[in-house]
Protein backbone atom coordinates (compact mmCIF):
# COMPACT_ATOMS: atom_id res chain seq x y z
CA UNK A 1 0.00 0.00 0.00
CA UNK A 2 1.40 3.19 -0.68
CA UNK A 3 1.28 6.33 1.73
CA UNK A 4 0.49 9.81 -0.22
CA UNK A 5 3.23 12.21 -0.23
CA UNK A 6 3.91 14.76 2.03
CA UNK A 7 2.12 18.13 0.76
CA UNK A 8 5.42 20.47 -0.30
CA UNK A 9 4.33 23.17 2.08
CA UNK A 10 6.31 25.22 4.92
CA UNK A 11 3.85 27.00 7.40
CA UNK A 12 4.77 29.82 9.08
CA UNK A 13 2.91 31.52 11.74
CA UNK A 14 3.68 34.32 14.36
CA UNK A 15 2.57 37.74 15.61
CA UNK A 16 2.82 40.77 13.38
CA UNK A 17 6.71 41.88 13.43
CA UNK A 18 7.91 38.32 14.31
CA UNK A 19 9.64 38.94 10.59
CA UNK A 20 7.21 36.04 8.61
CA UNK A 21 7.14 38.12 5.49
CA UNK A 22 10.72 38.57 5.53
CA UNK A 23 11.84 35.21 5.75
CA UNK A 24 8.87 33.44 4.00
CA UNK A 25 9.62 35.10 0.74
CA UNK A 26 13.59 34.17 1.34
CA UNK A 27 12.60 30.68 1.81
CA UNK A 28 10.08 30.39 -1.06
CA UNK A 29 12.83 32.06 -3.29
CA UNK A 30 15.77 30.06 -2.56
CA UNK A 31 13.76 26.77 -2.76
CA UNK A 32 11.48 28.05 -5.89
CA UNK A 33 8.33 28.05 -4.60
CA UNK A 34 4.98 30.08 -4.45
CA UNK A 35 5.13 32.66 -1.35
CA UNK A 36 1.00 32.90 0.09
CA UNK A 37 0.84 35.79 2.43
CA UNK A 38 -2.96 34.71 3.71
CA UNK A 39 -2.87 38.14 5.95
CA UNK A 40 -2.78 40.39 2.50
CA UNK A 41 -6.12 38.21 1.52
CA UNK A 42 -7.39 39.23 4.59
CA UNK A 43 -6.58 42.48 4.64
CA UNK A 44 -7.89 42.72 1.04
CA UNK A 45 -11.30 41.59 2.32
CA UNK A 46 -11.24 44.20 4.86
CA UNK A 47 -10.64 47.05 2.49
CA UNK A 48 -13.50 45.65 0.53
CA UNK A 49 -15.68 46.01 3.84
CA UNK A 50 -14.65 49.66 4.94
CA UNK A 51 -15.24 50.51 1.13
CA UNK A 52 -18.91 49.48 1.24
CA UNK A 53 -19.47 51.47 4.34
CA UNK A 54 -20.95 48.13 6.09
CA UNK A 55 -21.17 47.75 9.83
CA UNK A 56 -18.21 45.79 11.05
CA UNK A 57 -20.23 44.08 13.70
CA UNK A 58 -22.52 43.01 11.03
CA UNK A 59 -21.13 39.44 10.65
CA UNK A 60 -23.92 38.68 8.25
CA UNK A 61 -23.10 41.63 5.84
CA UNK A 62 -19.28 41.39 6.13
CA UNK A 63 -19.54 37.83 5.01
CA UNK A 64 -21.62 38.68 2.23
CA UNK A 65 -19.37 41.67 1.07
CA UNK A 66 -16.52 39.59 1.35
CA UNK A 67 -18.21 37.29 -0.84
CA UNK A 68 -18.22 39.20 -3.18
CA UNK A 69 -15.34 40.61 -3.72
CA UNK A 70 -12.55 39.38 -6.05
CA UNK A 71 -9.00 39.13 -4.68
CA UNK A 72 -6.47 37.41 -6.77
CA UNK A 73 -3.31 37.08 -4.81
CA UNK A 74 0.53 37.14 -7.05
CA UNK A 75 2.26 34.29 -5.32
CA UNK A 76 5.87 35.35 -7.21
CA UNK A 77 8.08 35.88 -4.07
CA UNK A 78 9.81 38.62 -6.12
CA UNK A 79 6.17 40.46 -7.10
CA UNK A 80 3.85 40.06 -4.27
CA UNK A 81 0.93 42.33 -5.12
CA UNK A 82 -2.62 41.65 -4.38
CA UNK A 83 -5.99 42.77 -6.26
CA UNK A 84 -9.77 43.66 -5.59
CA UNK A 85 -11.72 43.96 -7.92
CA UNK A 86 -9.13 44.16 -10.52
CA UNK A 87 -7.49 47.13 -9.14
CA UNK A 88 -3.77 46.69 -7.39
CA UNK A 89 -4.37 47.53 -3.71
CA UNK A 90 -1.24 46.44 -2.66
CA UNK A 91 -0.46 49.91 -0.90
CA UNK A 92 -3.81 50.46 0.29
CA UNK A 93 -3.99 47.24 2.79
CA UNK A 94 -1.68 48.24 4.69
CA UNK A 95 -2.82 51.57 5.67
CA UNK A 96 -3.72 52.87 9.08
CA UNK A 97 -7.70 51.70 8.28
CA UNK A 98 -7.32 48.43 7.07
CA UNK A 99 -5.04 47.89 10.10
CA UNK A 100 -7.46 49.35 12.11
CA UNK A 101 -10.28 46.87 11.04
CA UNK A 102 -8.82 43.77 10.01
CA UNK A 103 -8.88 41.56 13.23
CA UNK A 104 -12.55 42.47 13.52
CA UNK A 105 -13.06 41.27 9.84
CA UNK A 106 -11.16 37.83 9.74
CA UNK A 107 -12.74 37.22 13.24
CA UNK A 108 -15.86 36.32 11.00
CA UNK A 109 -16.11 32.73 10.79
CA UNK A 110 -17.74 33.36 7.23
CA UNK A 111 -15.03 35.04 6.04
CA UNK A 112 -12.37 32.59 7.13
CA UNK A 113 -13.95 29.96 5.62
CA UNK A 114 -13.91 31.62 2.26
CA UNK A 115 -10.26 33.22 2.66
CA UNK A 116 -8.53 29.65 3.76
CA UNK A 117 -10.48 27.98 0.36
CA UNK A 118 -8.46 30.72 -1.24
CA UNK A 119 -5.31 30.20 0.25
CA UNK A 120 -5.24 26.24 -0.30
CA UNK A 121 -6.29 26.67 -3.87
CA UNK A 122 -2.60 28.82 -3.79
CA UNK A 123 -0.47 26.46 -2.50
CA UNK A 124 -0.23 24.86 -5.75
CA UNK A 125 2.84 22.21 -6.18
CA UNK A 126 4.75 23.87 -3.28
CA UNK A 127 4.01 27.29 -1.33
CA UNK A 128 5.66 28.78 1.87
CA UNK A 129 2.54 29.72 3.40
CA UNK A 130 2.63 32.84 6.40
CA UNK A 131 -0.08 33.62 8.91
CA UNK A 132 -1.80 33.32 12.27
CA UNK A 133 -3.66 29.71 11.28
CA UNK A 134 -1.36 28.12 9.13
CA UNK A 135 -0.14 25.03 10.94
CA UNK A 136 -3.32 24.55 12.83
CA UNK A 137 -5.98 25.02 10.20
CA UNK A 138 -4.50 26.35 6.37
CA UNK A 139 -2.24 23.22 6.18
CA UNK A 140 -2.43 21.10 9.44
CA UNK A 141 -0.44 17.88 7.12
CA UNK A 142 2.72 20.31 6.47
CA UNK A 143 5.68 18.54 7.28
CA UNK A 144 7.41 21.62 7.98
CA UNK A 145 5.51 24.18 10.81
CA UNK A 146 7.40 27.42 12.43
CA UNK A 147 5.97 29.54 15.16
CA UNK A 148 8.32 33.04 14.51
CA UNK A 149 8.16 35.21 17.42
CA UNK A 150 10.15 37.98 18.66
CA UNK A 151 10.33 40.23 21.67
CA UNK A 152 7.24 42.81 21.63
CA UNK A 153 10.57 45.36 21.45
CA UNK A 154 11.70 43.72 18.71
CA UNK A 155 8.33 43.36 16.86
CA UNK A 156 7.35 47.39 17.18
CA UNK A 157 10.76 48.51 16.14
CA UNK A 158 10.65 46.19 13.40
CA UNK A 159 7.16 47.66 12.19
CA UNK A 160 8.22 50.81 12.66
CA UNK A 161 10.81 50.33 10.14
CA UNK A 162 13.36 51.41 13.14
CA UNK A 163 16.57 50.08 11.87
CA UNK A 164 18.13 50.05 15.74
CA UNK A 165 15.83 46.74 15.92
CA UNK A 166 14.69 46.38 19.67
CA UNK A 167 16.64 49.96 20.87
CA UNK A 168 13.41 51.96 21.87
CA UNK A 169 14.90 55.94 20.81
CA UNK A 170 13.64 58.83 22.82
CA UNK A 171 11.72 61.70 21.99
CA UNK A 172 9.75 61.65 18.68
CA UNK A 173 11.11 58.45 17.32
CA UNK A 174 10.12 56.95 20.72
CA UNK A 175 6.56 58.28 20.45
CA UNK A 176 6.11 56.48 17.41
CA UNK A 177 7.42 53.13 18.87
CA UNK A 178 5.31 53.24 21.47
CA UNK A 179 2.22 53.88 19.27
CA UNK A 180 2.96 50.68 17.12
CA UNK A 181 3.74 48.62 20.05
CA UNK A 182 0.39 49.48 21.23
CA UNK A 183 -1.24 48.93 17.93
CA UNK A 184 0.42 45.50 17.87
CA UNK A 185 -0.50 44.70 21.10
CA UNK A 186 -4.03 45.35 20.22
CA UNK A 187 -4.07 43.44 17.51
CA UNK A 188 -2.43 40.33 18.87
CA UNK A 189 -5.05 40.45 21.21
CA UNK A 190 -7.60 39.93 19.20
CA UNK A 191 -6.13 38.14 17.03
CA UNK A 192 -5.36 35.11 19.88
CA UNK A 193 -8.43 35.64 21.81
CA UNK A 194 -10.94 35.18 18.75
CA UNK A 195 -13.07 31.89 18.55
CA UNK A 196 -12.59 31.18 14.83
CA UNK A 197 -8.77 29.90 14.85
CA UNK A 198 -6.88 32.36 16.98
CA UNK A 199 -3.36 32.71 16.36
CA UNK A 200 -1.41 29.58 18.16
CA UNK A 201 1.51 27.61 17.86
CA UNK A 202 0.16 24.57 16.00
CA UNK A 203 1.64 21.44 18.66
CA UNK A 204 4.08 19.95 16.26
CA UNK A 205 5.45 23.61 15.07
CA UNK A 206 9.16 24.25 16.03
CA UNK A 207 9.38 27.56 17.75
CA UNK A 208 11.83 30.16 16.50
CA UNK A 209 12.95 33.66 17.94
CA UNK A 210 14.29 35.84 15.98
CA UNK A 211 14.90 38.72 18.38
CA UNK A 212 18.56 38.04 17.86
CA UNK A 213 18.56 36.83 14.54
CA UNK A 214 18.99 38.47 11.35
CA UNK A 215 16.81 37.58 8.73
CA UNK A 216 19.17 35.59 6.64
CA UNK A 217 19.64 33.43 9.75
CA UNK A 218 16.26 32.64 10.31
CA UNK A 219 16.18 31.74 6.90
CA UNK A 220 18.71 29.40 7.05
CA UNK A 221 17.51 27.74 10.11
CA UNK A 222 14.23 27.27 8.01
CA UNK A 223 15.94 25.36 5.15
CA UNK A 224 17.63 23.19 7.33
CA UNK A 225 14.57 21.98 8.88
CA UNK A 226 13.20 21.54 5.47
CA UNK A 227 16.21 19.64 4.32
CA UNK A 228 15.51 17.78 7.44
CA UNK A 229 12.51 16.27 6.29
CA UNK A 230 13.73 16.16 2.45
CA UNK A 231 11.59 19.03 1.38
CA UNK A 232 14.82 20.59 0.25
CA UNK A 233 17.93 19.87 -1.41
CA UNK A 234 20.74 19.12 0.77
CA UNK A 235 23.20 22.24 1.03
O1 LIG B 1 0.14 39.33 8.61
P1 LIG B 1 -0.63 40.62 8.67
O2 LIG B 1 -0.19 41.52 9.81
O3 LIG B 1 -0.69 41.35 7.37
O4 LIG B 1 -2.12 40.16 8.99
C1 LIG B 1 -3.15 41.09 9.14
C2 LIG B 1 -4.27 40.52 9.98
O5 LIG B 1 -4.91 39.48 9.27
C3 LIG B 1 -3.87 39.91 11.32
O6 LIG B 1 -3.77 40.88 12.36
C4 LIG B 1 -5.02 38.94 11.58
O7 LIG B 1 -6.14 39.60 12.12
C5 LIG B 1 -5.40 38.49 10.17
N1 LIG B 1 -4.85 37.19 9.80
C6 LIG B 1 -5.53 36.06 10.23
N2 LIG B 1 -5.11 34.83 9.82
C7 LIG B 1 -4.05 34.70 9.01
C8 LIG B 1 -3.34 35.84 8.57
C9 LIG B 1 -3.74 37.08 9.01
O8 LIG B 1 -6.49 36.17 10.98
N3 LIG B 1 -3.71 33.48 8.59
Amino acid sequence: MSTAPSPRVIALDGPSGSGKSTVARGVARALGWRYVDTGATYRAATLAVLRSGADLRDADAVAAIVRRAVIELSVDPDAAGISLDGEDVSTQIRGPEVTGAVSAVSAVPDVRRQLVELQRALIGPGAVVEGRDIGTVVAPDAPVKIFLDATPDVRASRRAGDRDAGVPRAGAAGDVLEAVAADLARRDRLDSSRAASPLQSAVDAVHLDSSALDADQVIERVLDLAREVGLAPAS
